[in-house]
Formats: C-alpha cells, sequence, structure tokens
C-alpha cells in the first residue's frame, strides 16, 4: 500500500477506498470511478482501529446503502419522480442507482466531513499547546 502509516485515503469523488497515491508526482487516481487529481483533494482518515480502508469502506458503506435504501428509497422516488428525473415504467431501476449513487456521495461527505472535523480538533489542540506555553512562559 502507498498509504502512510496513519492514514487512510478514499476517492473525493466515489468515496472508494481503492486510490492509488503517485507520490512522487503528487497525484492520485481512483480505480473504482477513475478520477483523476492532485493527492490534496484525496479524502485522509485516520486508521479506525483494526480494518483496513477497504473493510471500513465495505462496512459503513454497506450500512449507509441500506440504511438509504430501507429509510430513504420511497420519498426520494417521489421527489424524482415529480421532477421527472425517474421514467415511471422503469422506476425500480433507475431509482436503485439513483440511491446507489447517493450512498456513494453520502459516504463521499462522511469521509470530508471527518477529515473536516480532524483538522478543526488537530488546529484547536495546537492553539491550546501554544496558548499554554505562552502562560507558562
Ligand atoms: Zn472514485
Amino acid at each position: 500500500m502507498n498509504n502512510t502509516p496513519n492514514v487512510s485515503y478514499f476517492c473525493p469523488n466515489c468515496a472508494s477506498a481503492m486510490v492509488d497515491t503517485l507520490v512522487l508526482s503528487g497525484r492520485g487516481q481512483c480505480r473504482a470511478c477513475g478520477w483523476e487529481g492532485v493527492m490534496g483533494d484525496l479524502l485522509a482518515m485516520p486508521h479506525v482501529d483494526g480494518s483496513s480502508p477497504e473493510e471500513l469502506f465495505r462496512a459503513l458503506g454497506g450500512e449507509v446503502a441500506m440504511s438509504l435504501a430501507k429509510e430513504w428509497a420511497k420519498p426520494f422516488a417521489l421527489i424524482l419522480v415529480s421532477w421527472g428525473f425517474i421514467d415511471e415504467t422503469n422506476i425500480q431501476q433507475e431509482l436503485q442507482l439513483y440511491v446507489k449513487n447517493a450512498a456513494s456521495a453520502v459516504l463521499a461527505s462522511v469521509f470530508r466531513t471527518r477529515e473536516a472535523l480532524e483538522q478543526l480538533r488537530k488546529k484547536q489542540a495546537d492553539e491550546h499547546v501554544a496558548k499554554k506555553g505562552s502562560h507558562d512562559a
């Protein structure tokens, strides 16, 4: 794996863990959706104990997809039909695809939010240390 020891990378487009990082060129690419871009755009997340990025992606992604399909597919279908996004003769198949892609987007957003929160916590911890240092001096 190209991942650094404590951080896993996820695709910013589909949240897949199947990303390759090309450290020398500073670029990354996703084997799941074909996304390519700079490494800085990848979603970075600290390892969760005992699970590989792929396991985490599968387990969390599966729960998100199941919850969306169970709790949210019906109201989502009504919206999509009323806006003309779904062809009513093919509703089951098209809805499945919408829900599947929505689950990927939700997962990506979870990783993005988690990354932002980690950065915020780190910033607050750094500020706390800086403040404490100036008090001690
Ligand atoms: Zn991707």
